[in-house]
């Protein structure tokens, strides 16, 4: 196949290529990525960029690890892909049993999704099949905080916040949800009466309520707010005293992004269902997994359809899972605590500047998560140059500049980062 010019493959990709929440044709110039490697994406044009996104929280360990390119090749020797129905096999399982050992207690069955936003349309489906096979199939609403953001397919779409979110153009037409408010922003933000709101909530809908799902303490998409870990518990324990299940939204979160392997182990709390994603297989394929405990899987055995009836083409692939156990020895073979400590330290220290920019509004930082939040949206064309003439690639949507680095990003490259973020604020400020 010949080789397209920059010209034509932009021309290409704008008349048919549709991008993440974009129009068609296209009307940004996106960037083109030429190759990844380490913490750097080689851009057409623009050469190397340091990500500063980790490709949406994925890619943990950087682009093209010799550890996890081995896995793959070794996989790529045995076979790709064989379908699931009837047949298993040992990357699979041994996955499977990784994740059971590094995840909250109790949490010992695994489906293996094909995306985020299917393990959350299998945790929502899981929830309310538990609760008919039990004879109570009017529980079957779920109860979530606002401001949430679970993935763009039809459940999980309906948990997201209804107003304000990204799904509003399809109010009246997805299942009504029970949404009750958004904690008080900050890890460290306790507020009981909230708390005392959230018991009400639960105890008020319990009848008809099957789940309440949240993103445990870091609210991604929906606005990349930090809450305090207390109020999971506060949930687990209304979800106990009144049957409801709790399902811990871990897709962002997981692999130890802020600064726990799991957020819910920053309250030591265990969900009935967990969804994880994203960094699951270090960024390289695309694969996500539910979990959920015994519980819910021998509720669902005892329905009078005691199968989930889920299954995925693509489930399981044997690429994908070698790629996740191998990334998910990497991680747990480093002191990644330390690493993940180490970038939000050099986060705290870059993004102190971004205080004095007038027009910012708060500056947050967790994990290896650091966030700038703006008096107004940024415009993304002057965003991204502003990103890449400081040598960055940022993605801010709405009025956030946001970062989570690769946890292989050195001290250098993150303040390299930080100084983008600050750089973008000053530009979508006026003051850059
Ligand atoms: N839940 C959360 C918390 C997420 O951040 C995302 C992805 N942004 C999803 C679900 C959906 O995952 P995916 O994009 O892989 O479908």
């Amino acid at each position: 196949m010949p080789e397209l010019n920059l010209d034509e493959l932009l021309d290409l990709d704008r008349r048919h290529v549709w991008h993440p929440y974009g129009p068609m044709p296209g009307t940004q110039r996106p960037l083109v990525v030429e190759s990844a490697a380490g913490v750097r994406l080689r851009v057409a044009g623009h050469g190397e960029l340091v990500d500063g996104m980790s490709s949406w929280w994925s890619a943990i360990h950087g682009y093209g690890h010799p550890v996890l390119d081995e896995a793959a090749r070794g996989q790529l020797g045995r076979m790709s892909h064989v379908m699931f129905g009837g047949l298993t096999h040992e990357p699979a399982v041994r996955l499977v049993e990784r994740l059971v050992d590094m995840s909250p207690e109790g949490l010992e069955h695994v489906f293996l999704a094909d995306s985020g936003s299917v393990s959350v349309e299998v945790a929502l489906k899981m929830c309310l099949q538990y609760w008919r096979s039990l004879g109570r199939p009017e529980k079957r609403r779920m109860l979530t905080w606002r401001g949430g953001y679970h993935g763009d397919t039809w459940q999980p779409m309906s948990v997201c916040d209804p107003e304000g979110g990204m799904h509003g153009l399809w109010a009246g037409v997805l299942q009504e949800q029970i949404f009750v408010d958004e904690p008080p922003s900050g890890f460290d933000a306790y507020d009981e009466s909230y708390a005392e709101q959230l018991r009400e909530a639960i105890a008020r809908h319990a009848h008809e309520v099957a789940a309440v799902i949240v993103e445990p303490v870091v609210q991604g998409a929906g606005g990349m707010r930090f809450h305090s870990p207390a109020y999971l518990r506060v949930l687990r324990e209304a979800c106990d005293a009144h049957d409801v299940l709790l399902v811990f939204d871990e897709i962002a979160t997981g692999f130890g992004r802020t600064g726990e392997l799991f957020a819910a182990g920053h309250a030591g709390v265990s969900p009935d269902v967990m969804c994880v994603g994203k960094a699951l297989t270090g960024g390289y394929l695309t694969m996500a997994a539910t979990l959920c405990t015994a519980r819910v899987a021998e509720g669902i055995s005892r329905g009078e359809v005691p199968v989930l009836a889920h299954g995925p083409t693509f489930m399981g692939n044997p690429l994908a899972s070698a790629i996740a156990c191998a990334s998910i020895d990497l991680l747990l073979s480093q002191d990644w605590r330390g690493e993940v400590k180490r970038i939000g330290a050099g986060l705290s220290d870059a993004l102190s500047e971004a205080h004095e920019i007038p027009g910012v509004r708060d500056v947050r930082v967790l994990g290896a998560i650091g966030v700038v939040q703006l008096d107004r949206e940024v415009d993304m064309a002057a965003a991204t140059r502003a990103a890449v003439a400081e040598g960055v690639w940022l993605r801010p949507f709405r009025d956030l500049v946001y970062t989570m680095p690769p946890y292989v990003t050195n001290d250098e490259d993150v303040a390299r980062i930080g100084r983008a973020v600050c750089a973008v604020a000053a530009a979508a400020t006026g003051k850059g």
